[in-house]
């Protein structure tokens, strides 16, 4: 590609609404401009890097024997309705009337569309299994559109649908993906982990996430360094305490706390460790169902743990965090200052790390005071349930009890899961077995984002001077920087020489033959990300040599200007 006829429009300086650093890179190389919120056009530069994502994942699905198709964004509501997500969906689904007043979706995952063409076309035992995937754009309405093209409303994906017809097999077919995923990762240049989203093991009934390590990421992994264990923080165990309960050995006391509302502050104050301190997290359990009756509940936790949303929905159902003045009606006091002793019938779930506390401090459901010395049984009454309520910590034994656990952060770039009949039951989605008995499928759906893939891997790839691309995603991997291309005749030909040869050799080059400044070019072409970079210079090529830089080269080298195509070959193995 020649510069003068591409179209390369870089900032200065990145818009100040861009909140994290591939964000401001993407906008300032020109990748992506901003139509609305969440939702981008992607410029030449920045598509060129797509369909190379693309082809990557397209290459490995295919060698993975899955076919591609591709299906509407645009989805009848019927479809929604037969699988029971058009109530369950919330209002991330963009829902919209067509001219005759019938409800569509447009599709933020296309199960239902599948499963559809699935029941239609497919019969028998003898067709399955089946793998179909597409890469395609999905809505997803995001409460909180940010980082740009990593959480987008309106985003890519390349989603495949497996349909088996026994567990065994959909088993089987999660292993090639997940083996799959590796290898698409792996080509992609990412540092990443397959992280467990729920059992731990990829036999069991599972899923997995992959995620690109990034402390910009939104998720937390939790990882052991002796193991392989590896899972999202909001599903990684926190192993029981070894220890039991102490007998208690103080006698509770109401002791002033003026303006300490945080554990934190109430341990400083009171010159004790923060493992001493109890934290109590008033919510209100919602139940299921309509005209359901909602319910205050206290949730404890020790003084330096953080309560898990998802496990806790998980024990005690659907509940919402308790606004201030239900909590003050409920237990006659302000947030801060809560604790569970003398709360009549208010029930009480216990953190497991909790239960065996004795002595322990608490807040005294009077504003600036808190209680020390208190223990369950004589104090408080005993939890009425004691569960795993908190997120794991550094240091935390592992969950296959071969080491401890470290914290990370990630971007999840992929999903793979065994759905089971969830889809092919409500759809009817069914075959003919081998004894002639019609059965429901097995379905496991795979998922990766496409162009969060973008910005996660500017997220792992960057400096102070713009994006480091990995060679197999870079817009092109090599620059041809002349000086003074309009000018002289020697630097033109031997520009045009080298990027004839480089062409020819299936590499893609750009040659920057715009009357710029050399500054401004080279700026531009390492704020691009290009890997390498060969300048042909008048003066270099009187000693019959080109002066050759990797992006994250130190320093040029001179190189023979006949040598230099085969060692660019070299170094992109062409
Ligand atoms: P998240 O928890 O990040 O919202 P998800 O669990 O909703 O993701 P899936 O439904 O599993 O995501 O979708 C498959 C993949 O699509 C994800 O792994 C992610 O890489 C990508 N993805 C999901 N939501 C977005 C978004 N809003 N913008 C860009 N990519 C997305
Ligand atoms: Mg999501």
């Amino acid at each position: 590609m020649r510069s003068s006829r591409f179209f390369l429009s870089t900032l200065k300086e990145a818009p100040s609404d861009a909140e994290i650093v591939s964000h401001q890179l993407m906008l300032r190389a020109g990748m992506i401009k901003r139509l609305a919120g969440g939702i981008y056009t992607w410029m030449p530069v920045g598509l060129r890097v797509v369909r190379k994502v693309e082809a990557i994942i397209r290459q490995e699905m295919d060698r993975a024997k899955a076919i591609e198709l591709s299906m509407p964004a645009v989805q009848p509501a019927e479809l929604w309705q037969e699988s029971g997500r058009w109530d369950k969906y919330g209002p991330e689904l963009l829902r919209c009337k067509d001219r005759h007043q019938r409800d569509f979706v447009i599709g933020p995952t296309h199960e239902e569309v599948i499963t559809d063409v699935v029941r239609k076309e497919v019969k028998s035992y003898r067709q399955l299994p089946l793998h179909f995937y597409q890469i395609q754009v999905k809505f997803r309405d995001e409460i909180r559109p940010r980082f740009g093209v990593m959480r987008g409303r309106e985003f890519v994906m390349k989603d495949g649908y497996s349909f088996h017809s026994s567990f065994a097999d959909l088993q089987r077919e999660y292993r090639v993906m997940f083996d799959t995923y590796t290898r698409i990762f792996t080509r992609l240049g990412l540092q990443f982990r397959a992280v467990a989203a729920d059992t731990g093991s990829i036999g069991g009934t599972g899923s997995h996430e992959f995620h690109v390590l990034a402390d910009s990421g939104e998720d937390g992994l939790a990882y052991c360094p002796d193991s392989d264990y590896a899972a999202n923080v909001e599903l990684a165990t926190a192993l029981p305490p070894a220890a039991s309960r102490p007998p208690a050995a103080e006698t509770m006391q109401k002791v002033a706390t003026p303006g300490r509302t945080r554990c934190e502050d109430v341990a400083e104050f009171l010159g004790l460790p923060l493992t001493r301190t109890v934290k109590a997290i008033a919510i209100i359990m919602t139940g299921e169902g309509e005209g359901a009756a909602e319910r205050l509940a206290l949730v404890l936790l020790r003084g330096d743990h953080n309560l898990n949303e998802i496990k806790t929905q998980k024990i005690v159902g659907e509940f919402r965090f308790a606004r201030d003045d239900e909590i003050v009606t409920a237990l006659g006091c302000s947030p801060g200052y809560l604790g569970s002793v003398a709360i009549g019938d208010v029930p009480v779930f216990a953190d497991r790390d909790v239960a065996v506390m004795s002595d322990f401090v608490c807040g005294a459901n009077d504003a600036g005071y808190h209680l020390t010395g208190v223990n369950f049984g004589r104090d408080a009454k005993e939890p009425t349930q004691v569960a795993d309520f908190r997120n794991v910590v550094n240091g935390d034994l592992s969950p296959d009890g071969r080491g401890r656990l470290e914290l990370c952060r990630g971007i999840e770039v992929g999903h793979i899961f065994q759905l089971r009949t969830k889809y092919a039951e409500a759809l009817k989605c069914c075959f003919l077995d081998e004894g002639g008995q019609s059965r429901v499928m097995e379905m496991g759906c795979y998922g990766i984002g496409v162009t969060r893939i973008v910005g996660a891997a500017i997220e792992q790839g960057h400096d102070e001077r713009g994006i480091i691309f990995p060679v197999a995603i870079a817009p092109f991997a090599v620059c041809i920087v002349p000086m003074g291309y309009t000018k002289s005749q020697t630097v033109r030909e031997a520009a045009d020489a080298l990027y004839s040869e480089l062409l020819a050799a299936g590499i893609d080059v750009l040659l920057d033959d715009r009357p710029e400044r050399p500054g401004v070019m080279f700026a531009e072409m390492e704020l691009l990300g290009i890997p390498h970079r060969v300048v042909v210079g008048e003066r270099g090529l009187a000693r019959g040599e080109l002066e050759y830089k990797g992006r994250l080269d130190a320093e040029a080298q001179m190189l023979p200007v006949t040598t230099i195509a085969q060692f660019l070959k070299e170094r992109l193995c062409v």
